[in-house]
């Protein structure tokens, strides 16, 4: 198989790197993209790990089921802030470049561990979102549901949010939180997609957030070549084609028009 059997890791300004990446994109028909935090962090919305990330000055305790379970209010003071942003947020040139992939029939389906829904927002056909999505608030007690722009704006005069219908005090947005097991039907599809593609492309993800990284490693187990675009090393970095270290948004763009040059 020629150039594809040998690993090019490269850094930002690599040229080889990028070709081969296009190369690999370029020849799928069933391509997958796997994105995770990264991928939205120059839409304004920040990352847990990684420089600049959450976790660098919050505790990654305040993203789990049990500190929202024990004091709800406590989770909206925090969740506050990150609302605001989630829902000022809107997609960037990363997220357009894999919608534009899936026209031109390369990707067939983002598989997202991202709860900020831009890849809905951006216009991807098939969204497969594994952690869930933050714009929706769900009441623990009854099932109703609310947008989160009516949750946050009541935050001011109550806290935590009382769900309208029942009263209850348990509004926790449509996320999946650490200690939470993940959709089944969204995991299902996730893993179909991932057995069944011609290549996978990881975009901003630490890779180390389970079982949501065993996507792409059941892509690799499948005989799929891994392409790997982020910030920084990943564990995972030894099993790709292709590591690109760099900004999602430059990277993608960038793909996107070398793919296309090509006839
Ligand atoms: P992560 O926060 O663990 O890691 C993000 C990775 O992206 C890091 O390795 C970092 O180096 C890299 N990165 C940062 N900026 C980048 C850029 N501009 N371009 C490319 N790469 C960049 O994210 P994760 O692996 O997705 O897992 C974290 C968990 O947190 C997920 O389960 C997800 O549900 C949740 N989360 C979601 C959001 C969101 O919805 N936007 C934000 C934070 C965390
Ligand atoms: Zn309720």
């Amino acid at each position: 198989m020629g150039i594809y059997t040998a690993k090019v890791v490269v850094g930002r300004s690599g040229g080889l790197n990028l070709e081969t990446a296009a190369e690999l994109i370029a020849r799928a028909r069933h391509g997958v993209a796997f994105t995770g935090a990264g991928i939205s962090q120059e839409s304004g919305i920040q990352t847990y790990r990684g420089a600049g990330g959450l976790w660098n000055t919050t505790s990654s305790k305040t993203s789990s089921i049990e500190f929202f379970l024990a004091d709800p209010a406590a989770y909206w003071e925090v969740a506050r802030e990150r609302g605001a942003r989630l829902l000022a947020a809107r997609p960037n040139p990363a997220h357009e470049a894999l919608v534009e992939l899936e026209r031109r029939r390369n990707l067939v389906a983002v598989v997202t561990q991202n709860v900020d829904g831009l890849h809905l927002l951006a216009g991807s056909a098939e969204v497969v979102e594994l952690h869930g999505n933050g714009r929706t608030v769900v009441c623990m007690d009854c099932g109703n549901t609310e947008p989160r722009s009516h949750v946050q704006a009541r935050l001011e005069e109550e806290m935590p949010p009382r769900c309208l219908l029942c009263g209850g005090r348990h509004m926790k947005p449509a996320a999946v939180f650490f200690g939470e097991a993940m959709p089944p039907e969204a995991t299902r599809r996730a893993f179909e997609l991932a057995e069944a593609c011609d290549l996978m492309l990881v975009v901003g993800s630490s890779l180390v957030v389970y079982p949501a990284a065993q996507v792409p490693i059941a892509a690799h187990e499948a005989g799929a070549p891994l392409v790997i675009v982020n910030a920084e090393p990943t564990p995972f970095d030894d099993l790709a084609k292709v590591v690109i270290e760099g900004r999602a948004g430059e990277v993608l763009p960038k793909l996107l028009e070398m793919v296309s040059s090509r006839v």
